[in-house]
């Protein structure tokens, strides 16, 4: 048995690892834990790209928090042209840099994430 921790080979029925006590028990809980059903459809290496990418995993759950911000503001833009009281234009000029930010941050993302998939698909 080759321990995951300093890669040293102890024997088949050790329950530690004679390098440096790495519990190999513990390590086939973990595995046992994590194993998840697997679809025959995908071939075998390739079910898990995605998800065992943290930078694409990080994106994508910044991008579904960012949509929402990205609608929200596109809708406040489009169906609230009411006329403006003059006390709240200030608080309407911060409205409109906020929306801005929330493009561009959302726009900013996209492109990360495009230049992640290039990476996937083409580096490695
Ligand atoms: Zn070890």
């Amino acid at each position: 048995m080759k321990c995951i921790r300093c890669g040293k080979e102890s024997s088949d029925d050790a329950l530690v690892c004679d390098e440096c006590g790495f519990n190999f028990k513990d390590h086939e809980m973990y595995l046992k834990y994590i194993k998840v059903k697997e679809d025959d459809k995908v071939g075998i290496g390739k079910e898990s790209d995605l998800i065992d990418n943290p930078i694409m995993t990080f994106v994508f759950g910044l991008l579904s928090i960012m949509l929402p911000f990205f609608l929200f503001s596109f809708i406040a833009f489009r169906f609230f042209k009411k006329p403006t009281k003059a006390k709240l234009i200030p608080l309407k000029n911060v409205g409109v840099v906020l929306a801005y930010l929330g493009i561009l941050a959302s726009i900013l993302v996209v492109i990360y994430a495009i230049i992640s998939f290039y990476d996937i698909i083409y580096m490695g």
